[in-house]
Order: structure tokens, then C-alpha cells, then sequence
């Protein structure tokens, strides 16, 4: 049986249990039904952790937040100045934009250097190609990722309690779906904020 991964062990993302040696288990699929906890977890190249996994998570999570953060802020502060001024203009004058507006692309940057050189992400793709469909990820990623979180929650919390039902334990899967919600909604709130502040000076001026 040829497999598509060979000298790579898999872990259950939920109950840590190893999945190499459970009955059936068969790396050519790409959804691996845990045979303890029942947690899917996913058999793909990107789920290869080479070294420090926390280290790996921890940066891939910032990068992730930081690169939210700015869309969101960049289209809060389009959007209120459409508002302010009725009229879609350049921003060249607005330093905070500015700001912003040069991050995003350097956050790209760092992020694909982390994602390549350090958590070997995507080695198996040519570096161009992968550059080229990877950057359109992110930014669709950043746009969405805020809200999904947030908005999934309470769909996490019937799953936690159906599995509970059925004495299921979900919980490591379950705190990280909190963890997500948590620090999403506080970056949602932040814009909010920044929303207000700039509608607040249009409002005042
Ligand atoms: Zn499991």
C-alpha cells in the first residue's frame, strides 16, 4: 500500500491519541475519523508540524490576528471617510491609513516567510506558484476569519453539548474554539471602536 505521507506520525488534533496505528487507518484519506474521540481531523501536508507546534500555532495566530486586524481597520476608515465625504478619495494624506495600509503588505510578507522557511508550509509547491495562490488565501482568510469565528461559536457550544450527551470529550477542541471566539470578538470590538471614533470626529467636526 503506497502512502502519501511515509515517516509521518498523526496525532487526534482533540484527544492527542495516535492515529497511525488505529484499524483502517489509511493516510490517502483526507479526513481521519478519530476511532477514540471521533474528532475529524484533517490528513493534509499542512497539518505537518516539522518541529515546535506551539511555536508554530502561537505565530501563525498572530500573524493571522494582526493581518485581520489591519483589513478590517483599512476598511473602516474607507468606509467612514466615504461616509464623511460622499465620495470615494485617496487617502494619501491620512497617516493612520497610511500606517495601515503599508503594514498589510509587510504582514504578507512575514507571514509567507514564517509559513515557508519555518513551518514548511507548501514545500512540495514550486515557491512562485505557491506565493501566487497563497496571497489571495490570506486576504480572503483575514476577511472572513473574525467573523466565523465569532459567529460559529454558538454552533460549537450545541456540538460540545450533543458530544457531551453522548459522552464524547471535546473539550481541547472546544477551548480552542473559545480561545478563537474570545480573541476575535475583542478585535471586533476594537474596530468597532476605531468605527466610532472616526465617525465620533465626523460627527463633532
Ligand atoms: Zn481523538
Amino acid at each position: 500500500m503506497q502512502v502519501r505521507f511515509p515517516d509521518v506520525d498523526w496525532f487526534c488534533d482533540n484527544c492527542n491519541t495516535y492515529l497511525n496505528n488505529q484499524r483502517g487507518f489509511d493516510d490517502r484519506k483526507y479526513i481521519w475519523k478519530c476511532k477514540k474521540c471521533g474528532y475529524k481531523n484533517s490528513i493534509s501536508a499542512a497539518n505537518i508540524r516539522h518541529e515546535n507546534p506551539v511555536m508554530h500555532n502561537v505565530f501563525g495566530f498572530l500573524l493571522g490576528y494582526i493581518r485581520s486586524y489591519l483589513v478590517y481597520a483599512i476598511a473602516v476608515l474607507i468606509i467612514s471617510e466615504i461616509i464623511r465625504k460622499q465620495e470615494i478619495v485617496l487617502f494619501f494624506g491620512h497617516r493612520l491609513f497610511l500606517i495601515l495600509a503599508l503594514s498589510y503588505p509587510v504582514v504578507i510578507m512575514i507571514s509567507l516567510f514564517f509559513e515557508r522557511a519555518i513551518a514548511k508550509y507548501g514545500i512540495h509547491k514550486p515557491l512562485g506558484n505557491w506565493i501566487i495562490s497563497t496571497i489571495p488565501c490570506y486576504f480572503v482568510g483575514d476577511c472572513f476569519r473574525p467573523l466565523r469565528e465569532v459567529l460559529t461559536f454558538p454552533f460549537a457550544l450545541l456540538n460540545l453539548l450533543r458530544l457531551k450527551i453522548k459522552g464524547i470529550s471535546f473539550t481541547k477542541y472546544f477551548r480552542k474554539k473559545c480561545f478563537y471566539a474570545a480573541t476575535y470578538l475583542i478585535l471586533l470590538l476594537l474596530i468597532a471602536l476605531l468605527f466610532w471614533k472616526s465617525g465620533a470626529c465626523l460627527v463633532f467636526s
